[in-house]
């Protein structure tokens, strides 16, 4: 087979991911804590907009961009959150799809990209694809933005910052202090930062500051996979302070050659989205995150996750990976925290599930503590 592969796809590596789930094929009814994407279904009136929009005949391509009153919206969403006011906007298929055109709009070979450790796993791999190099600066044990690792971490051929609030896999949120210094010392090097913000909805202690506040070079990358439950809708977008559009103009012409458009029917289901208040949800969120802290915050040294809907819990023993495939002979679904990390020494756990299977997880998991 060798001879058939580019050498990239050497760089890529899904063992840790794929030990979980060839263990988990075997098991009855596990406690799933391993799942990265919310347990409620797409609401109602969003799927009925996404009928109404197949109905109608929407299933054409759209503009490469994206649907223009869904552009539109999200340039007015923008405009009054950062007070950009000519922003660049694209919509993408997930914020996956967005992440691939801005690295390949982005990164040479030899560029360098900065990260804290640990890192939303799919970065690593397509930087490394693409022959940039990740640049990891260790946020434990707390997972503050390390703001000052990240200021000695820069060097001439550093490209890109990423910060990921609320972050999976710790569920931390970055303060506002933390994300002002940051766009400090972005502004002063003269540094573009990429945020994921993916999990903005999923904030449960007051506020989810975003950079895109404090300084201009930021490309904002935003999902509906998670807010409405759509994640195989595949719908996100980009957006970004006019001074950025040339970037956004390259991408764009990217998704011209790679996915073409975000399917047409959903994005118009995506302009209802944004107006759907989602507080409901959020609050049961609140409560799920409420139980696992409750429930492991004094067996486990685990710090309170503020968003999104995981913890990142530190393994007794040591290696994550044997606690991990010990949890599993329980029944317990965990991720090793090394598939998002340069580190093994702790376990990924989403409590995005029933309150019953979270209360039987942790049961299960103090047991083995
Ligand atoms: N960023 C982060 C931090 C994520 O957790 C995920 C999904 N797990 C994504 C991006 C990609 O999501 P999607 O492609 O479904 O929008």
């Amino acid at each position: 087979m060798k001879k058939v592969l580019a050498d990239r796809t050497g760089k890529i590596d899904a063992s840790g991911i794929r030990k979980v789930f060839a263990l988990a094929a075997s098991l009855k009814d596990p406690v799933n804590f391993s799942i990265g994407q919310p347990d409620f279904d797409v609401p109602r009136p969003l799927k009925d907009e996404a009928i109404k929009a197949i109905e109608a005949g929407q299933n054409k391509y759209s503009q490469t961009a994206g649907d223009s009153l869904l552009r539109e919206k999200i340039a007015g969403q923008v405009k009054n959150e950062f007070g950009w006011s000519n922003p660049a906007t694209l919509v993408a298929s997930g914020v996956s799809g967005a992440l691939l055109l801005a690295f390949m709009a982005l990164i040479n070979p030899g560029d360098e990209v900065i990260m804290p450790d640990p890192y939303f796993v799919i970065y690593k791999h397509i930087i490394n694809m693409l022959g940039g190099k990740c640049v990891f600066v260790d946020s434990y044990p707390d997972f503050k933005l390390p703001v000052d690792g990240i200021n000695r971490s820069v060097t001439a051929k550093t490209k890109l910052i990423i910060l990921n609030s609320p972050c999976n896999p710790t569920g931390v949120v970055y303060s506002e202090e933390q994300i002002k210094v940051l766009a400090e010392t972005a502004a002063e090097k003269d540094i573009l930062v990429m945020t994921d913000e993916i999990y903005e909805k999923f904030c449960y202690d007051g506020n989810c500051p975003s950079i895109a506040n404090y300084y201009d070079k930021v490309l904002l990358l935003r999902g509906f996979s998670k807010s409405y439950a759509m994640a195989g809708w595949r719908l996100a977008y980009v957006a970004a302070h006019e001074s950025l559009a040339d970037l956004v103009e390259e991408m764009t012409k990217i998704q011209q050659y790679t996915f073409v458009c975000a399917p047409t029917p959903f994005q118009k289901a995506a302009i209802a989205a944004l107006d759907y208040d989602i507080s409901d949800l959020v609050d049961a969120y609140r409560k799920k995150r409420d139980l696992i802290y409750e429930g492991l915050g004094d067996k486990f040294e685990l710090v309170k996750p503020e968003g999104a809907f995981y913890a990142f819990v530190k393994a007794p023993g040591g290696s994550a990976t044997q606690f991990v495939e010990k949890a599993i002979a329980n029944n317990v679904l965990i991720i090793p925290g090394e598939v998002f990390s340069e580190k093994d020494t702790h376990f990924r756990l989403s409590y995005a599930t029933s309150d019953e299977k979270i209360e039987r997880g942790i049961e299960i998991l103090r047991r083995l503590a």
